[in-house]
């Protein structure tokens, strides 16, 4: 399975990184070994100081499909959660001032959060879902997908012109302002409407 990232999809986050709206969504991958176990403390690598989260909802494939219709994309998932994309920002920072793939700073090992699956039917409307990231018990990110600048429906459609979907492929659908980095000890926990899908000790 693969884990499909779409970057700068959220206007004020891209704002605060002073980077340029995208023309089109920016997708960039992280192997599957990029997923924290579950329950597993996440441990700061030592080629960085500057990890920082970005708290995203997070979409489940749940058949193979290529060249999806927007129309037809709400059938190729019924599962949604939220996760972190973890990113070591000055690693990241570096690679791009030379226009070198990110994988370094967003693939390595435990950079992906994945938080508890929840039924997309519990939900009325997915892109009116409010979700939040709590740093040690204070709110540090919050965000809604209605304030997407490609919603999920679209972005499935886009990325399978791409790269074929597969059953258990997890899109990780960007992040909203308020990134920022990590420390040991932090205590990190997601919360989508209202129910918390993840905790997290940083070592
Ligand atoms: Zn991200």
């Amino acid at each position: 399975m693969k884990l499909i990232c779409i970057g700068r999809n959220y206007t004020d986050h891209i704002k605060e990184l002073s980077n340029e709206r995208p023309e089109e969504p920016i997708i960039f991958m992280k192997p599957d070994s990029a997923i924290l176990p579950k329950e597993q403390d996440f441990y700061i690598p030592e080629f960085s100081n500057e990890i920082h989260y970005e708290v995203e909802v997070l979409i489940k494939i749940k058949k193979v499909g290529k060249h999806i219709d927007e129309k037809f994309a709400h059938k190729y998932y019924d599962e949604v959660s939220l996760g972190i994309d973890f990113t070591a920002r000055d690693l990241q920072s570096k690679l791009k001032e030379k226009g070198l793939p990110w994988e370094k700073a967003k693939g390595f090992d435990g950079a992906a959060v994945v938080g508890k699956w929840l039924n997309a039917s519990n939900f009325e409307n997915l892109n009116n879902l409010s979700f939040s990231l709590l740093k040690n018990n204070e709110e540090v990110q919050k965000g809604n997908t209605s304030l997407m600048l490609w919603k999920i429906d679209e972005l499935i459609s886009y990325v399978s012109q791409f790269f074929m979907l597969k059953k258990g492929d997890i899109i990780f659908t960007g992040t909203p302002a308020g990134v920022g980095k990590i420390q040991a000890n932090d205590y990190l926990s997601g919360v989508l409407e209202g129910q918390e899908l993840f905790t997290l000790k940083i070592k």
